[in-house]
């Protein structure tokens, strides 16, 4: 899967191209990011790409031409190594949709080639937004500093689903929200510690059992934790997994 990347700190995404599952993935090319920073489009000579709010305030606001000119070179690379496919700007604002699994993987499953647009200081001015953004994507409802981390933490949920990124293909699918519920307690070596046991069906070598628990367990957590995750799950999932309950 091949990303575009705006950002004026391209240097940040370090933590996600050197390390673990996201390195990985890139390394094999399964991952691919090409970067462009809008200080490069910059019209002037101290490369700056941010101005003063029109009607005043606080702070600066990203520049429109900078930006534009910044996708505009993205998507002319990504359809020159891509052409059949399409191109989809996805600039992360915390008053965008917030992400959740589902967008994540419908972003993989569409097969687009998504050209991720990072801000800083107070934003970036709405006409860009309205002339060159599809979607606008938040993390959740609070304020970072700027849009670098909220891309990698979209582009890490987004690798674990690109066939053949994690070590096992069954993991992504294990996860918790990959089928409605949240998953099930993870236990490890030792069997006891400190004078806890590990719940005996995981050690009774009952793969039946075992699948049967982890499926009750997920339900009870889930309902504990999250209804709201319960009640969108459809009548009939529903059922299944009440029926398959092993208390
Ligand atoms: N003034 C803006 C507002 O209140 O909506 C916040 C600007 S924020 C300091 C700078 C940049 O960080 C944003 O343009 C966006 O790219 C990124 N950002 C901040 N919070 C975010 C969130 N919850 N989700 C996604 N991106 C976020």
């Amino acid at each position: 899967m091949h990303c575009g990347i705006i950002s004026i700190f391209p240097e940040m995404f370090g933590a996600l191209t050197d390390f673990g599952v996201t390195g990985r993935a890139i390394q094999q090319e399964k991952l691919r990011l090409s970067f462009f920073n809008p200080r490069d489009f910059s019209e002037n000579t101290h490369r700056t790409v941010d101005d003063r709010p029109y009607g005043g305030g606080p702070g600066m606001v990203m520049m429109a031409e900078p930006l534009k000119q910044a996708v505009m070179a993205a998507k002319s690379a990504l359809l020159n190594t891509n052409p059949r496919q399409k191109t989809r700007v996805i600039a992360m604002s915390p008053q965008g949709r917030q992400i959740d699994q589902a967008k994540v993987c419908n972003l993989v499953n569409a097969n687009v080639l998504p050209i991720f647009v990072a801000g800083r200081y107070e934003g970036i001015d709405q006409r860009f937004i309205d002339a060159v953004v599809d979607e606008e994507w938040s993390l959740g409802d609070y304020v970072i500093s700027g849009g670098e981390l909220a891309i990698m933490v979209v582009l890490d949920a987004l690798a674990r689903w690109i066939p053949g990124v994690l070590g096992h293909p069954g993991s992504a699918v294990a996860d918790s929200f990959a089928d409605g519920l949240l998953d099930c307690p993870q236990y490890t070596r030792p069997a006891v510690w400190s004078g806890t046991p590990v719940p005996s069906v995981l050690t009774s070598g009952d793969h039946k059992a075992i699948t049967l628990w982890r499926r009750s367990a997920q339900l009870a957590r889930t309902k504990d934790r999250r209804p709201d995750l319960i009640e969108k799950l459809d009548q009939k999932e529903n059922e299944v997994l009440i029926n398959n309950q092993c208390n």
